[in-house]
């Protein structure tokens, strides 16, 4: 990742899966541009999840950080501020590029804050309204947008959140979410390629003319009270419905219990996490969605398939109003309720509401004119 001129280089900055998934898109558009050098930054917070997406996008890390040894969450911001700081010492980027509400996002937007760096946020102006859900997600984010110069708002009522708390309007851009450039890069790759994901493929064969319910669950801020809920839930919706249900199971520790309630479980399949090419194909497949992702959100809306959200609200109330989403919480009788009339019901429609596939190409041109008109003033 090296074309265009030094003085007009971005160090793009992810280190988790859906960070990588929608910053990808961001990479290329900012390579395409040509006025502008871009380097990508890796910080190591998911050492392998991302992979097989950035090799399949062909980027190199031009800095590949090890992910800090840290006993809590607060360290883990604490020791990538510093390595990610470290990078930006050895890049010295004109402008810094984080997505989202993870801690890379927060600690790289730190680490550029303390180096007079501007930060362009990606996913801005997401709010759920409570500071402890999700956890620590809606905090992150709202501190990102505290020390950002950039805005790129995925919603309407993402760009209204950040003018609503004060963020100076010319700096806030609707552009959509770049999740969906994403989507629609990887489905064409799938699409000219069958090996690309083809590992689903022995399970979907499985499922034969059964329905696949597909179902994510990793929210930090879950006890593992709420966790048991939604696995009864499941179970009951397995024991009620001839449908086949493929868990891909996030490696947080915590989730090991939904291993030891479903994994043995007839037509339940607890799968380790699945390469991107191969999740989208399996969404593309199941009949019914049931997460707390905020990424699934957005891509099953963009697919049109049901979703059921394991949350009480939703920083992406745009899923619920276009009739693809229903907020079922950790209540396994409204969870069971609810799949059962998903079940019962045409699919919604593919919708557009979370953008259109452009929103990469907005920020790269976004920057590249920014970051000349600084330029030239500083040479003037
Ligand atoms: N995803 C994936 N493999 C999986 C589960 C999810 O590639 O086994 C992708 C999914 O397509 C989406 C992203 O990961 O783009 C969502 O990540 P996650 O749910 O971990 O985080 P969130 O979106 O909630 O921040």
């Amino acid at each position: 990742m090296s074309r265009g001129s030094q003085s007009l280089s971005v160090l793009v900055v992810a280190g988790t899966r859906p960070e990588i998934i929608k910053l990808v898109p961001v990479v290329q558009a900012l390579a395409n541009a040509g006025s502008m050098r871009v380097r990508f930054c890796h910080s190591g917070q998911h050492e392998e999840l991302g992979q097989g997406v950035l090799d399949a996008a062909g980027i190199v890390p031009d800095e590949r950080l090890m992910r800090p040894v840290a006993p809590d969450i607060g360290a883990l911001v604490a020791g990538l501020t510093t390595s990610i700081g470290a990078a930006l010492d050895r890049q010295r980027p004109r402008a810094v590029v984080v997505q989202g509400d993870t801690a890379t996002a927060l600690a790289g937007a730190m680490a550029a804050f303390h180096r007079q760096i501007p930060v362009a946020h990606v996913e801005a102006g997401l709010r759920s309204g409570h500071i402890g859900r999700p956890w620590p997600e809606e905090g992150y984010r709202r501190m990102v947008s505290r020390i950002a110069h950039w805005h790129f708002a995925p919603t309407r009522a993402a760009a209204q959140a950040l003018v609503a708390e004060g963020i100076d309007e010319p700096f806030v851009d609707h552009v959509g979410n770049t999740v969906i450039d994403a989507l629609y890069w990887a489905l064409g790759r799938i699409d000219a390629d069958d090996t690309l994901g083809a590992d689903i493929a022995p399970l979907l064969a499985r499922a034969g003319k059964r329905p696949i319910v597909l179902a994510t669950v990793h929210r930090r801020e879950l006890a593992e009270g709420d966790l048991r809920a939604i696995a009864e839930g499941l179970r009951a919706l397995v024991a009620r419905e001839k449908v086949e249900l493929v868990m891909p199971l996030h490696p947080r520790a915590e989730n090991e219990v939904l291993r030891d309630l479903l994994g043995r479980v007839p037509r339940i399949h607890v799968v380790e996490p699945l390469g991107y090419f191969a999740f989208l194909r399996l969404m593309r497949a199941s009949r019914l969605i049931v997460s707390d992702s905020g990424g699934v959100q957005e891509e099953a809306t963009a697919l049109g398939r049901s979703l059921l959200v394991l949350r009480s609200e939703t920083e992406r109330p745009e899923a619920v109003m276009t009739g693809t989403a229903r907020l079922v919480g950790a209540d396994p009788a409204l969870l069971l309720d609810e799949a059962q009339a998903a079940l019962a019901r045409p699919a919604p429609g593919p919708s557009h509401v979370f953008g259109d596939g452009q929103a990469a190409e907005r920020i790269a041109s976004r920057l590249a004119r920014d970051l000349l008109a600084r330029e030239m003033a500083l040479t003037a």
